[in-house]
């Protein structure tokens, strides 16, 4: 927590309450017993400690699945550092702020080459980064933390 006390909206109460509704299908919070606003708060200051934005980080996620969606699902290998496949999954997720339409349930996942690391996300996870800052909850199979994510996909401010 940081040093003031942060007061959630009720508009963004009920996001949260969308979220947890939702857990079951996609696990955007997992265990995470932080508010929204909380897990959106601190997130927000690590991207600014890095010198990013969220619609930089964003960029990078849709840039290297974009690659591999052109190599129509067989893995590709993207400036020789990272292996990533996609895969279609049928069916469309809504985005929990609400936002009109749906985003393809498109699974990318992603191994960095030199280190072995993985990270994996979705259509909506680079929405939700790009448009909500958002990051998903400690313990979600989707959580790309903004330092691990930067680094992983060597995202540098510009
Ligand atoms: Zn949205």
């Amino acid at each position: 927590m940081g040093k003031y006390p942060v007061y959630q909206s009720p508009q963004l109460d009920e996001v949260e309450q969308r979220m947890r509704r939702l857990e079951a299908q996609h696990g955007y919070l997992a265990d995470d017993p932080r508010a929204l606003v909380t897990i959106l708060t601190e997130d927000e200051r690590t991207v600014k400690a890095l010198g990013l934005t969220h619609q930089a980080i964003a960029h990078r996620l849709r840039s290297l699945t974009e690659a591999a969606k052109q190599a129509l699902g067989g893995p590709v290998v993207v400036e020789n550092l990272w292996r990533v496949v996609v895969q279609d999954f049928r069916g469309r997720l809504p985005c929990p702020w609400g936002h009109p339409g749906l985003y393809p349930k498109t699974h990318v996942v992603v191994e960095r080459l030199d280190t072995g690391e993985t990270l994996q996300w979705t259509d909506l996870s680079i929405h939700l980064i790009e448009t909500h800052g958002f990051y998903q909850g400690l313990g979600s199979p989707y959580r790309l933390d903004p330092l691990k994510t930067a680094s992983f996909c060597a995202v540098s401010p510009e």
